[in-house]
């Protein structure tokens, strides 16, 4: 099957492949109470901002990745025990919008079902959202939506998502039923300097006035940072961190409303980290599973971690091959054929 002319790539356990090791899809544990979990890299928009390269647009991706439910279900449970089995945060947060996994339903509802998991997370543009899912996943036991807005006004919007057919409108009426539900709402726009500065007020407004953040804080402003590998705006640089906080504070004082966040503001603590089975500079046997979701990448497998092969273009898949460990944080694995 193939999604906007790339590959569509089934992760099962019958792949063989691991659900640790890569930001693409499955689990990340940073060493934290929070667990990401990334069922689907698809994204319906193409944010001109984007640090993941995601949707339609996509200049870099080759391949799309969807997870096996009970594979995924499975996975997390085990990591969830390894972690302690108390005051776990599942937060479903993707390379692309948790809300284009066909069974997000399901997931909500079987890892709400886990004996330590208190707070179920998403974070989502929400362009494809809609009210019967909303009850759907509040009924399943989602706790809390992070819904990014990042302009209110409809040319904006649309020009920041990259997407004729995105609709703030309704999102906004979508964001104000959320707020009437159990699930709470945190508002999280990404400030992209001179392309939403002056939506970053009203953004804020917007939260308050319709009563986000009843559990959690209502807003999570995100600075723009230009990545490697994402879409960087022409002419646009972000924000130092230091003009960042600065404009945050001011903020803070006009809307009295806290926006620099810390992490106890959402129980965030340290907690058991799974070992990294390899070490930097390592040359590791690995057989080559399938497409990496970069241009010139593969996917790899080998100690039980998946790993991201990089400058492999010439490399078939289905062979063993020799690689160099490049990169090993938060078990996040890079590696490069040794030539
Ligand atoms: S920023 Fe999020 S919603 Fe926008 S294209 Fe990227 S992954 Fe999709």
């Amino acid at each position: 099957m193939r999604i906007w002319n790339r590959e569509l790539v089934h992760i099962s356990y019958d792949s063989g492949i691991p659900l640790i090791g890569t930001v693409a899809f499955g689990l990340i544990d940073r060493g934290t109470n929070i667990i990401q979990i990334r069922p689907t890299s698809i994204c319906p928009l193409s944010c001109c901002f984007c640090s993941t390269d995601a949707g339609p647009c996509s200049r870099r991706r080759i391949c799309e990745y969807l997870v096996d439910l009970e594979y995924l279900v499975e996975y997390f449970r085990q990591l969830v025990f390894w972690k302690g089995a108390k005051n776990i945060e599942a937060h479903i947060d993707t390379v692309g919008d948790p809300l284009t996994y066909p069974y997000l339903v399901d997931l909500v509802q079987e890892i709400s079902e886990i004996e330590g998991v208190d707070v179920i997370s998403l974070q989502t543009h929400g362009a494809v959202l809609r009210e019967s899912l909303i009850y759907e996943l509040e009924d399943a036991g989602l706790s809390r939506i992070n819904l990014s807005i990042d302009a209110l006004d409809p040319v904006k919007a649309k020009r920041l998502s990259g997407t004729e057919w995105y609709d703030i409108e309704r999102i906004k009426e979508l964001a104000e039923l959320i707020v009437d539900t159990k699930i709470d709402l945190l508002i999280a726009p990404v400030w992209v300097p001179r392309l939403n500065d002056d939506e970053i007020p009203r953004i804020i407004e917007f939260a308050l006035k319709i009563g986000a953040g009843k559990r959690w804080p209502p807003l999570g402003i995100q600075k723009y940072e230009a990545h490697k590998h994402g879409r960087k705006p022409k002419g646009i640089r972000p924000m130092s961190w230091k003009e960042f906080y600065r404009r945050l504070r001011e903020l803070e004082k006009k809307y009295c409303v806290k926006l620099i966040l810390r992490p106890e503001d959402f129980g965030i603590h340290k907690r058991r980290k799974l070992p990294v089975p390899f070490k930097l500079g390592e040359r590791v046997l690995v057989e080559v599973k399938t497409l990496g979701w970069l241009k010139g990448e593969k996917l790899g497998v080998a100690r039980n971690r998946a790993i991201t092969i990089i400058d492999a273009n010439s490399i078939p898949i289905g062979v063993e091959v020799k690689v160099e460990i490049i990169r090993i944080k938060d078990n996040i694995i890079i590696a490069r054929p040794v030539v």
